[in-house]
């Protein structure tokens, strides 16, 4: 018997083959079959005439690591047909906790950490995983392998290379994380202490993450004035070591830098034209959301956020980050505080350079005083990107959609402040801004939302509706999919979303969310 009959939509079935009229067969977890299934008796029949029926959205780039303990029900993905979550991007993770002094490492994670109600019970990747399971999350996970844990339990926070007796222990923990069924790696240069990681020691990461086949993916060194020479150094590391090599959400900061995006994406060709696996993510928003201290110099995090934190409020120190932040790319206008770990109206939402003119102050003292109060925990919407760089991204074939957001619940604690927009809006966004407009083609969206996004993941049963495949569903109006949430308010969930299926089950109906979560863990192996 067939649990769930999806009929009279236009399936995209994320291969990138063209929308076609089919009706949709749901049994056991799994799609059952794809065609003409008129008068196929089923459980539950959902008509999706006038709607595009198309796999789950596979978000290759999220950071909802802790916030899915915190709010597994996963509404601001689930919302906008997210099925699937790759977490543990940007080098940004909470698995394995070994060696490192857990108040420094929770503290290099602020990014991830939104509830301080959610503890960290495990010690390594299993753990971590099995903790995540039990939290029956609404969405399905896999999860990378971040940099930041392994570096922070081997290394600490220390400005300095690794040895090569910990470089071989980093490997060994990168491994046994693996062996537990992480589908990759991932780093993050611009986070400290990554900052500090020569290039021998992302080598020998990838050749261990390629011994396994799985997928190492990079928020690479500079975006801005250094984004070329960047991109050349992932790519140095993925041709000398064959590693599949993700290069996560691909721009250019900063109007000086605008038009390097394209450059890049030439590399990119020319690096896989002479075999590299080499893939890009993007999200389609022209402002990013990271902690505040990202901008703080490598130098001034030497020690962990702590030793930042006291080094801050050096007036020496203060001097030369200030002669530092002198030529940023970005303006002060663009960076905007999005949240702060504290009560203090007026502060998230508002610029930068308006918080420095009420306080009669300059940019770079408002910036340094939060970073000293608040550490890592004090998150930026940052701007300064061009449309054009954006759509060049978009439109190359090797690029897919990652949001580069979290789920989020308005409701709890991990929906505080003033979040970046993409953690609500991602997806229909795309379609709204990019399909609607005639600039990407629906099969073409769906493939970078789906399939290919998967198959980056190494997820071979999820991202198409193929008979076989996981009934991972979204059903959405094509003429009406938009996104809701603004920078101002972002908090909005989208429209035109008429269902979501995970594993069979129905999570969104009609925009509600039906309280069902029926999420698994992705073990790779
Ligand atoms: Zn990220």
């Amino acid at each position: 018997m067939t649990d769930l009959l999806i009929t009279g939509g236009t399936v995209v079935d994320g291969t990138g083959a063209p929308e076609r009229r089919a009706d949709v067969a749901v049994a056991g977890g799994l799609v059952e079959a794809v065609g003409d299934l008129t008068g196929r008796p089923a459980a539950r029949v959902l008509d999706a005439a006038g709607h595009v029926v198309a796999p789950g959205f596979v978000d290759v780039h999220t950071h909802s690591d802790l916030t899915l303990l915190s709010s597994p029900a996963a509404h601001s993905k689930v919302r906008q047909g997210v099925t699937t979550e790759l977490i543990g991007n940007c080098g940004l993770g909470v698995a394995p906790v070994v060696g490192a002094d857990m108040a420094a490492l929770r503290g290099a994670a602020g990014y991830l950490d939104l509830d301080p109600a959610v503890t960290w019970d495990w010690t390594d990747m299993s753990g971590y995983l099995a903790t995540l399971a039990e939290a029956r999350p609404a969405v399905n996970v896999a999860s990378l392998v971040a940099h930041i844990p392994l570096r922070a339990g081997v290394v600490g926070f220390a400005d300095r290379a690794a040895e090569p007796a910990e470089l071989d222990r980093m490997c060994g923990l990168l491994e046994d994380a693996l062996a537990a069924g992480a589908a990759g790696a991932s780093t993050g240069l611009m986070y400290a202490p990554l900052t500090y990681a020569r290039e021998e020691e992302l080598t020998a990461l990838a050749r261990t993450v390629a011994a396994r086949d799985r997928l190492f993916s990079w928020h690479i060194r500079d975006y801005g004035d250094d984004l070329l020479d960047s991109v050349r150094q992932v790519l140095r590391v993925a041709e000398a070591t064959g590693c599949r090599t993700q290069i996560s959400h691909l721009i250019a900061v900063g109007r000086r830098n605008w038009g390097k995006v394209a450059r890049a994406l030439e590399l990119v060709d020319e690096s896989r034209a002479r075999g590299a696996d080499v893939g890009v993510d993007v999200y389609p928003y022209l402002a990013g959301n990271a902690p505040l201290s990202q901008l703080v110099p490598a130098w001034a995090q030497a020690g962990g956020e702590t030793a930042m934190r006291a080094r801050l409020a050096e007036e020496s120190v203060r001097r030369r980050v200030r002669a530092e932040w002198s030529d940023l790319p970005t303006s002060w206008s663009e960076v905007t505080v999005s949240r702060i770990p504290a009560d203090r109206p007026g502060v998230a939402g508002r610029t930068v350079a308006d918080l420095a003119e009420a306080a009669g102050t300059g940019g770079a003292d408002v910036v340094l005083d939060l970073v000293g109060e608040f550490g890592n925990a004090v998150m930026m919407v940052a701007g300064g990107r061009s449309e054009e760089d954006l759509l060049a991204a978009l439109r190359h074939p090797a690029t897919v959609i990652g949001s580069d957001g979290q789920a989020l619940d308005p409701e709890g604690p991990t929906g505080a402040g003033v979040p970046h927009p993409r953690s609500f809006g991602c997806y229909p966004r795309l379609f709204a801004d990019h399909v609607r407009t005639g600039r990407l083609p629906l099969a073409e969206a769906v493939r970078k939302c789906t399939g290919a996004p998967a198959a980056r993941a190494g997820l071979r049963d999820r991202g198409e509706l193929v008979a076989g495949m996981a009934a991972d569903v979204v059903v959405f109006a094509p003429d009406r999919i938009a996104d809701l949430a603004t920078y101002a308010e972002p908090q909005r969930y989208p429209s035109g979303i008429r269902a979501v299926v995970v594993n069979g089950q129905v999570v969104v109906e009609h925009g509600t969310h039906l309280g069902t979560r029926p999420g698994s863990v992705l073990r790779a192996g």
